[in-house]
């Protein structure tokens, strides 16, 4: 079974690409990473940063999550960010999405030993 951090890295981890204005990245990214099976997961965002920088998150600024959670880590940097949005014409299989790319400062939660991210929380 796949782990919280693979699928953390699956979901939001794309260090090869910096944020680019191809209106298809978002269509062809949801699909790859297999975020449109079943349903089209409605938003997502993807993440243009090396693994270890990320990774590292997990042990800056401690702060609360979304879910009241208190796992969550904010980074000091703003990092490379494409959000992924579905469109409202979009219709399951044909999942389609609008991408922004933008540069913003993340909020991962956290978990396991190592202690990697596990969920993306936000961008502030
Ligand atoms: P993501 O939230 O990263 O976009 P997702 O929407 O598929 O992914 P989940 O499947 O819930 O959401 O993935 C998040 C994983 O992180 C789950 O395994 C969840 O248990 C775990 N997790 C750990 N801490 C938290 C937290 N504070 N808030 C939300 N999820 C958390």
């Amino acid at each position: 079974k796949e782990s919280p951090s693979k699928k953390f890295q699956r979901q939001h981890m794309d260090p090869e690409n910096s944020a680019s204005d191809d209106t298809k990245y978002c269509d062809h990214m949801m699909k790859a990473r297999n975020m449109t099976k079943g349903r089209c997961k409605p938003v997502n965002t993807f993440i243009h940063e090396p693994k270890e920088i990320v990774d590292a998150v997990c042990r800056e600024t401690n702060i609360t999550c979304k879910n009241g959670q208190s796992n969550c880590y904010q980074s000091s940097q703003p990092m490379s960010l494409t959000h992924c949005r579905q469109t409202g014409a979009s219709k399951y299989p044909n999942c389609q999405y609008r991408g922004s790319d933008i540069t913003k400062q993340i909020i991962v939660a956290c978990e396991g030993n190592p202690y990697v991210p596990v969920h993306f929380d936000a961008y502030v």
